[in-house]
């Protein structure tokens, strides 16, 4: 017996719908490159969204399916972009801005970019990379002149008028968005959603921290990492005020704004929360942060000893997540409503060390050597995930099959314990990289180019903690019989090829870099020696 209940599309032009309908006066703050805020409304906000998505069809041509690069800080034009292009039928593309010249030529390549929006205030690292791509269209956002052979964005809104709009109902299985991701090998790959996977993802966001409508929502988390862990879809759904602080990322800026804007939620990675930490350490009394309900802290682990200042010196709340590109990316959160009922503080930060049960529609299991690890959190396995918001596969790459099972599983690459109430602790990663700031490097890149200096024999990369990056890379390099250089010109043999802060800082020179049975690097020797 078939349920005979409406087929109803779960998009993004649902969303925007509801956000308009019942929200129309809620704001949208953005901080300016100035530093000035800029208001507007929900229900300006929709009618520019719907302007950009009937000009980028009827202006610039674009179909179905096309993709739109965003290029750009968190602000409103940006949240316009990201609603604006999967309400037209299109596909935001966004990229991140901290990446090489090299690797954002493949990413807008590879992802079949026709168009590119991006912030005036980036042009010096547009150009770079602009005409390497052969975007059709090059829009330009915020004030200031109009970079030669680029469209204003204001220009090309005003050439519509939202009136003219009629809703698509978009079939929630088609693209919406897509980012990319680093790999250990090869090129990044596309991780494509569904107007359906945000859907949901956004609701289970919403619901795992209760988000509502008398919220202030200031994510710190950039739209160009996975979907700004999907907030502007959750804010809009619950009717939350946004606050985007733009380009001023810098702890004072950021305090500033949660006191100003009186901000009951944020979100960023430890590296963030860590400069937040030593302001309100410097200067206890300075801000009044009484409206903040929660500070999410995910992309990588924080210290317990972060989660614990915060809470007895601050008197401020932690929620900690996991997640990945491929999931939307919630997986799991630690530190919500109801999971440390009866715990004194101290046993309720060592859980909010942990990353916490998996959300709604995220299911998990740890993959041991002898088959699935028991949930004793003490079995080591690696963690395997399945729901309707985790990647099926990446963009036109067919060689990258093995980040799934046979049975569908996504493989996260994290070796994890789970505990016996689904908490999960992340105990190592299989995957050979280094996140710095919550942005990924590549240590076989490093290797493979420091390899290639006259000097170097064998070189081999690996993760340091940095208490304020997280993880810092470390080189170990064998030189060559009677060859040798010094750190200072083996940087600059990496420097052209590397963004800035890929660089090493440290090199170690040692005999013989030790190889497992198969000859490969035996990084965890190198880990134990050099952390
Ligand atoms: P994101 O944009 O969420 O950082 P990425 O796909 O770039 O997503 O990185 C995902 C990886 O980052 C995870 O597989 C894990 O290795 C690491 N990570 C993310 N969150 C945490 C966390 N809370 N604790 C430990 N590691 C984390």
């Amino acid at each position: 017996m078939d349920g005979l209940m409406m087929d109803y599309q779960l998009n993004v032009p649902a969303i925007l719908r509801r956000g308009e309908q019942l929200f129309g006066d809620r704001e949208i703050v953005s901080r300016l490159p100035d530093r000035s805020w800029h208001r507007t409304t929900y229900a300006d906000f929709g009618r520019r969204t719907k302007q950009l998505a009937l000009a980028l069809r009827n202006e610039l041509g674009l179909v179905d399916g096309d993709r739109v690069c965003t290029f750009a800080w968190n602000h409103h034009e940006h949240l316009e972009t990201y609603i604006g292009a999967p309400v037209g039928g299109f596909v935001t593309h966004t990229l991140n801005i901290r990446l090489h010249p090299d690797d954002l030529t493949y990413i807008a390549t590879h992802g079949g970019a026709r168009v590119l929006i991006a912030d005036k205030v980036l042009w010096p690292l547009v150009e770079p990379f602009r005409d390497r791509v052969g975007f059709e269209h090059v829009i330009a956002i915020g004030a200031g002149p109009t970079p030669d052979g680029t469209i204003d964005y204001e220009e090309l809104l005003a050439t519509q008028n939202a009136a003219d709009w009629r809703d698509r109902d978009i079939d929630e299985r088609a693209a919406a968005a897509m980012c990319y991701t680093s790999g250990t090998t090869g090129r990044p790959k596309g991780v494509v959603y569904s107007h359906r996977a945000i859907a949901i993802h956004a609701l289970t966001l919403t619901s795992s921290i209760a988000m509502a409508c008398d919220d202030v929502c200031l994510p710190v988390v950039p739209m160009f990492h996975a979907n700004a862990w999907c907030f502007p879809f959750s804010s809009i759904l619950a009717g939350v005020k946004h606050v985007y602080p733009g380009q001023h990322l810098d702890a004072p800026s950021l305090l500033d704004a949660f006191e100003s804007e009186k901000v009951t939620i944020s979100a960023g990675v430890p590296t963030i929360w860590m400069g937040i930490l030593q302001a309100l350490d410097a200067e206890p009394d300075r801000w009044d942060l009484s409206a903040m309900r929660t500070m999410m802290i995910g992309g990588a682990a924080p210290p317990r000893a972060m989660i614990e200042a915060f809470g007895e010196r601050h008197g401020l709340h932690i929620t900690h997540g996991w997640g990945m590109t491929e999931m939307c990316p919630l997986g799991t959160v630690s530190g919500v409503r109801g999971q440390e009922a009866g715990l004194a503080p101290q046993e309720a930060y060592d859980r909010r060390a942990l990353q916490g049960p998996p959300i709604p529609f995220v299911e998990i299991r740890g993959r041991g050597e002898d088959g699935f690890i028991d949930w004793n959190g003490v079995a080591l396995g690696e963690l395997e995930v399945r729901g309707p918001s985790i990647a099926s596969a990446y963009h036109d790459s067919p060689d990258t099959d093995d980040g799934w099972t046979d049975d569908g599983w996504f493989r996260t690459g994290d070796i994890v314990t789970i505990h016996s109430d689904g908490y999960v602790q992340i105990q190592d990663r299989s995957k050979d990289l280094v996140k710095s700031g919550g942005e990924w490097i590549s240590t076989v890149a490093l290797e493979n180019t420091l390899m290639g200096h006259p000097a170097v024999l064998e070189a081999a990369v690996i993760a340091v903690p940095d208490e304020k990056w997280t993880e810092r890379p470390l080189a170990v390099v064998v030189f060559r019989e009677g060859r040798s250089a010094d750190a200072e010109e083996l940087r600059a043999f990496l420097a052209p090829h590397f963004a800035k802060w890929w660089l090493p800082e440290r090199f170690e020179v040692i005999d013989e870099i030790p190889k497992t049975a198969v000859g490969k690097f035996r990084k965890t020797a190198l880990r134990e020696r050099f952390s």
